[in-house]
């Protein structure tokens, strides 16, 4: 029987999708081409919208063992002086989860493959290549380069930077207009280095402009911008030449380096007929706020409800909003980090604004509910009396937060964070599986309308409408 889903790469953003429809009972196959999971890593920091994320996958515990709680970010001169701080907050934040984390994306990855396993339904096919597609109105066939065919209803590319669903779909790629070579470095202290400390920096410094990185335990990471002409594939005695201001062989060993070409690009289409794209596959950013993965997770975020919604029976073009939604959120994101890249690159020309600076979290796109500054904006997750998480006590379905004694019938209903509510002169939000408000009420007509307008989507709330207080 064809699977209802395929998707191409087990990546992070495939993992995550695989594991949030998985959880609903999808049935589905992830195809990657790689025999063995990537050792090394490459993102090293997610924030906690992504952790949310993760905890709809079931998966956040198993994910906090592979972390550390990030303490920001200081924009640094040459002479040692602090022009921008963004330091993040050290107490657990609006999301239900601190704002930033540092991780080790191969322990990230074994917990999101070893989360596959709880689902018969779903299967994770290493060594199998996706090299072409068919599709139908009816379904997808993807090609295998072994020769092989798999059919499914929908098959989602998270294939990469370099997608080949997007080639065989035709859908090229606008440039947002950066691109930089530059020289990543992993290294595994030998000795403490407390001096180096648990910020990371951006060393602004327009003839060398660098990053430094504290990563999980005994893990460092520089980032050095690549001169015209420097070598694709600078050798360990290049490396420790380049590193040589900050740390030598005595202090640490080298774990890997590696020369990217950070880019910002957006595809043009992400969804053709029954194929959508999803992560690098759809968008690429420079790393400079560590936001390229968590834009991908926020698009499997966007996605699962959605393709599981339709898959049910609601009308397809519920997945025409997937688009439409992300698109604006991510630009936001690709702007600001190509925005930050060439800040690092200016310093020395007086460019720089100086101060605090705080983190960014934009709307979606036109979508589904209204835009009025309260629809398609995050909504904090509330922690209850009992110790348990609004979003895990809605099941991850959609469920009304609202202020302690307004009335709700008909939704799962969580009370609590009152004074966010107050400020927008909202009696409560209806919470969308992804975090973000599909409408906000001011009275019970209100909200028996946003529930008129929600059951001709086609979408259905939250099992239950038990209530509870946070
Ligand atoms: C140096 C660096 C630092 C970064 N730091 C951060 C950070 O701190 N925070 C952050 O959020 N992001 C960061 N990023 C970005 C982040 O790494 C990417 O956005 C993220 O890996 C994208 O995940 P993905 O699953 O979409 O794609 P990928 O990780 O590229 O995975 C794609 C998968 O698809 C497979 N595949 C490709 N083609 C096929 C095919 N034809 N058939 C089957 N399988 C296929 C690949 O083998 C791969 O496993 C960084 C990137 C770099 C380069």
């Amino acid at each position: 029987m064809p699977a209802s889903v395929a998707i191409v790469g087990a990546g992070p953003v495939g993992l995550l999708l695989a594991n949030l429809l998985g959880r609903r009972g999808v049935p589905l196959r992830v195809l990657e081409k790689q025999p063995q999971p990537y050792p090394l890593p490459r993102a090293i920091h997610f924030d906690g919208e992504a952790m949310r994320c993760f905890q709809a996958a079931g998966l956040a515990e198993a994910i906090l063992p592979h972390t550390h709680v990030g303490k920001g970010m200081l924009f640094q001169d040459g002479a040692g002086r602090t022009l921008v701080d963004w330091s993040r907050d050290q107490q657990i934040g609006l999301m239900g989860w601190y704002e930033s984390y540092r991780f080790y994306q191969p322990g990230l990855e074994a917990v999101l493959r070893e989360g596959l396993k709880r689902f018969d339904w779903v299967t994770l096919e290493p060594g199998r290549e996706v090299v072409g597609l068919a599709q139908s109105g009816a379904g997808v066939t993807l090609s295998l380069a072994d020769g092989d065919a798999v059919e499914a209803g929908f098959a989602i590319g998270c294939d990469g930077a370099q997608s080949v669903l997007r080639d065989a779909l035709g859908i090229g790629m606008t440039d947002l207009g950066f691109h930089e070579r530059w020289l990543v470095v992993d290294l595994r202290l030998t000795r403490p280095r407390d001096d180096l400390g648990d910020y990371s920096i951006q060393f602004c410094d327009p003839e060398a402009p660098a990053t430094y990185v504290r990563g999980v335990g005994d893990r460092r990471r520089w980032e050095m911008r690549l001169e015209d002409g420097a070598p694709d594939r600078p050798d360990a005695a290049e490396v420790w030449r380049r590193l040589a201001r900050w740390i030598t062989p005595q202090d640490a060993d080298l774990e890997r380096s590696a020369v990217y070409t950070f880019r910002s690009r957006i595809a043009s289409a992400w969804r053709r007929g029954r194929c959508l794209l999803a992560g690098d596959a759809a968008h690429q950013m420079p790393p400079f706020m560590g936001q390229g993965m968590c834009a991908g997770v926020r698009d499997a975020a966007n996605l699962w409800w959605k393709l599981t919604a339709v898959l049910n029976g609601a009308p397809d073009d519920l997945l025409d909003s997937y688009q439409s939604e992300r698109e604006a959120n991510v630009r936001a994101f690709i702007e600001k980090s190509v925005a930050l890249g060439r800040l690092i690159n200016q310093t020395a020309a007086g460019a720089v604004p100086q101060g605090r600076m705080a983190s960014i979290w934009p709307d979606l796109g036109p979508g589904l509910g209204p835009r009025d500054g309260v629809g398609g904006g995050l909504v904090p997750q509330v922690r209850l009396a009992s110790g348990a998480l609004a979003d895990d006590t809605a099941e991850h379905g959609f469920y009304v937060l609202a202020r302690a004694g307004t009335a709700v019938d008909g939704w799962h209903c969580v009370d609590g964070a009152d004074g966010w509510l107050a400020d927008r002169d909202l009696d409560g939000v209806v919470v969308r599986p992804d975090g973000y408000c599909l409408a906000g009420f001011r009275s019970s007509t209100d909200l028996t309308k946003i529930a008129d307008q929600f059951a001709a989507l086609g979408l259905s709330a939250a099992p239950g409408s038990a209530s509870d207080t946070a």
